[in-house]
Parts: structure tokens; sequence; C-alpha cells
């Protein structure tokens, strides 16, 4: 502990960390020793983990990367925290993260952004770790963290472990409680790790899960110990290559890493099927409806009344109108326009019922394939590797969201994923894979992984 909390200050231009909580992690280390004296130590009694800053920790602040929450701090903990410490975890700090978990580079939290460990070849300019949890994995792929725990709603844990060569998984939903975890798009929202090999990943995994009365929407259902399917034999698995994931204009770096991944997996035993998820081109524009009419939703309760920030005005409406222009960001602002918008009388038909509909057709696509036999689905995670800090982020928002072409569609099936390290772009930069596996499929996307 003592270690990562020297390594985290002379990191300090990454922006990683929010707020480390050095005195916390000391006092949590010892009360780690001392169960290891005694013969009591847990599954991951004494390593020292980042925490993204939408888990609540009870007398932690968090913000969720907004000014709405920079003075809240919690008296109660996520579950999913909770069994970290359950399992002798210590607390490092709080990681950086997309302002409510929205957006693809981390660029929009209200902290400033994070910047990836990673440099293209020659080249000085700062990239972006990916999001929303970038904080979370640049701190990992720089080691000033032995793991950490993100979220996912429509990749922000799979992009960001793509762009620094971690790994990362988004469970299958309802795997892991939501209870603590700040919301943005609640039927989509699931919590998962970041990690810097496999075996961690599915370490963190089997901490994180697990079944929880306060969250009806997670599982009852016995966690598996996913580290025995690391290193597990994937021969005689059928792995899926879906054609329509062949989108327009992917580069040929990507095309490339897609085809090698798919011989590594023959290689290994596999049998290597084309497979068709024909409404696979929808899932982006549907995706951006359910979440953002869900995130406009959930968003309300930052009224200046609850908890949060509150701008007084005259009245109560102009309170929070002030309030709410003042402590939601820019594009925090748009999606909650935009939500409200596919939500409201006239328009609730044509767009948010009509992106459930879509929901539902993807989510068939992925029945269909595998009741025909496909145990997990190899698609690229991203579609290029890590870009520069404020190249994409500027007059025009569809192309942040184009990001998340390959990661949005089981997020919206209620899938699992896990986004691997695959090799290096031209200029030197991480690529990853990704693969998508059966509901509770995570042991055998451990298994592929490795
Ligand atoms: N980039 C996507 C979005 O902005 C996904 C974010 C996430 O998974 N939290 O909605």
């Amino acid at each position: 502990t003592q270690a990562y909390l020297d390594a985290i200050e002379p990191a300090g231009d990454l922006n990683a960390y929010v707020l480390s909580t050095p005195e916390k992690a000391l006092e949590m280390a010892k009360a780690s020793d001392e169960r290891i004296a005694k013969g009591e130590a847990g599954m991951l009694e004494g390593i020292p983990l980042g925490v993204k800053d939408n888990y609540a920790v009870d007398g932690v602040r968090t913000t969720a990367g907004s000014n709405m929450l920079k003075n809240f701090v919690p008296q109660y903990e996520s579950t999913v925290t909770a069994n970290l410490w359950r399992d002798g975890a210590v607390l490092l700090g709080k990681l950086n993260q997309d302002e409510f978990a929205m957006g693809s580079s981390t660029e929009t939290s209200a902290f400033g952004p994070t910047v990836n460990p990673w440099r293209r070849d020659g080249s000085d300019q700062p990239l972006v770790p990916g999001g929303s949890s970038g904080g979370v994995a640049a701190a990992v792929a720089a080691h000033i963290c032995a793991g950490a725990a993100g979220t996912d709603t429509g990749g922000s844990i799979r992009q960001p472990a793509a762009f620094t060569g971690t790994v990362g998984i988004k469970p299958t939903y309802g795997r892991c409680s939501r209870w603590g975890i700040i919301a943005y798009a609640s039927s989509l929202d699931q919590a998962g790790p970041i990690a810097r090999s496999v075996n961690d990943a599915a370490l963190l995994l089997r901490s994180m899960a697990g079944h929880d009365p306060k969250d009806s929407t997670s599982v009852d259902r016995p966690v598996p110990d996913y580290q025995q399917a690391v290193g597990g034999s994937v021969k005689g698995m059928r792995i899926g290559i879906p054609r329509e994931y062949r989108v327009d204009g992917m580069s040929g770096e990507i095309a490339s890493l897609w085809d090698e991944g798919a011989q590594w997996l023959r290689d290994a035993g596999a049998e290597v099927v084309e497979i068709s998820l024909p409404h696979s081109k929808y899932a982006l524009p549907a995706y951006y409806i359910v979440a953002l009419a869900e995130a406009s939703s959930n968003l309300a309760r930052y009224d200046g009344v609850r908890y949060g920030e509150r701008v007084p005005g005259r009245d109560i409406v102009e309170m929070y109108e002030k309030t709410r222009a003042a402590g939601f960001g820019a594009e925090v602002r748009r999606r909650i326009m935009i939500g409200t918008y596919v939500l409201s009388a006239g328009y609730y038909d044509a767009y948010y019922v009509r992106a459930q509909k879509v929901r539902t057709l993807i989510k068939r696509d992925f029945e269909n394939a595998f009741h025909a036999g496909i145990d997990a689905v190899l698609a690229p995670a991203t579609p290029s590797p890590a870009f520069g800090i404020g190249e994409v982020s500027g007059a025009d928002p569809v192309e942040m969201y184009l990001q998340d072409v390959f990661t949005v569609t089981l997020n919206m099936a209620g899938l699992p994923g896990i986004a691997v390290p695959a090799g290096l772009s031209g200029d030197g930069l991480p690529l990853g894979l990704q693969l998508i596996g059966r509901p509770f499929g995570e042991g055998a996307l451990f298994s592929l992984a490795q």
C-alpha cells in the first residue's frame, strides 16, 4: 500500500485520481496485516485498489465527475465496494471519469481530463485513456493501483481497457449489484473490474459479483470461481464473427487484428464461424435513446434540495434552474434534454418505444446465435486506438458517440463482454479485442481471453 501511495503523487500529471485517501489506505492496510497475522486472510487481502468515483464509499467524497456532487460525502457504502473490503482489499482513492459516466474519453469530467500513460511513437501529444472509466484504466496501466472497479453502461470498462492495454470485463446485467453506484442508465449500468491480467480481472470480479437484496435486478445465482476458468481449454468452443461488425471505414489495422485474434482461437482448438447479427447497425442510435431517456429520469434527483449542490434563487423554480445549470456540464445537459425529448408525449412512441423494440431485436440476434451453438462472439473493442485529448471532443458530439459502435450492443442485450489487449497499432498504441459471451458465461470469456 505504501509503495502504491508513493507512486501516486509523481504520476499526478495523469490526473487519474480525483481523490487519494492515504490515511484510510494505511488504516485498512494495517487492519489487513492484523487479519493476515491471525490467519484470516480474504481473497483480496491487502491488495490496494482504486475505485471509480461513481461508487459511494462511506465517508469518502464521491463526485461522479460532476460539480453537482463536488462536496458530496455519502454516509453509506456501495455493495460492490463493500464486497471488495469484505475480502480484504485496500482503498487507495477515487478515480476520474466522465461526468455521470457520460462519455468515451474522460474529457467531460468536471475535474479535468485524465491522460493516457501511453504515447504514440515519436510524439508527446497527450492522449485520452478512453471513458468513461478513464481514470480507472489509466491508473491500472500506470501501476498506481493493483486493479480497480469501473462501470460500463455502453462500453465504459471495455473501451478504456482497450485504449490502455489492460483487461476489462462488463459482466452479465444483474451479476453485480448496482446499489450505491451513482446511476446513469439503470437498465444498462453494470459494475466490473479493470486489471493488468485476465487472472486479476477474474479474481476481482469474483469478489465484486453476487446477489444483493438491495438491488432487485441483481441475480441470485452462485458466483463461480472465475480463476479456475483462466487457462481453461477453449477446444471445441464455437466462436462467431459477426459480419455486420465489418463496418464501413473500418481501419485495415483493426480488421487484421480481428483476423489475427480469430486465428489465435483456431490455433487453440476453437472453431471460428461467420455469423449474422442483423440488427447490429441499429444498436448505437437505439442505445443513445434508451440511455439518455433513463439518464434524464435518473438525474432529476439533483434538484438542489435533497443532496448535492444548491444555487439559491428567488423562488423554487429559479433555484432548480440555477442549480442544474451550474451543477451539470454541457454534455450532461445535452443528454438530459435529448432524454426528456424522447420521453415527451408527442415523441415517446416514435423514439423511446421504437428504441425499446430495436433493443429486443438486438437481444434476439444474440439469442439466435447462441441457440445455433455459438459460445462467444469475437469483435474489435474500438474502431481506433486512443486519440488525442481534444481531437474528437470538438463541435460534433456524434463523432464521440461513434466510438461506442462495437461496445453498446451487448449492454442492450444484457450480455457479458471482455476487452483484452491484442496488439499494437502502427504507431505503438495498444489495441484491444472484445469477446461477448452468453448470459452468465463469464467463465468462458476468461478462458478465451487468456
Ligand atoms: N460512451 C458511452 C456513453 O457515453 C458509454 C458510457 C458508459 O458506458 N458509461 O454513453
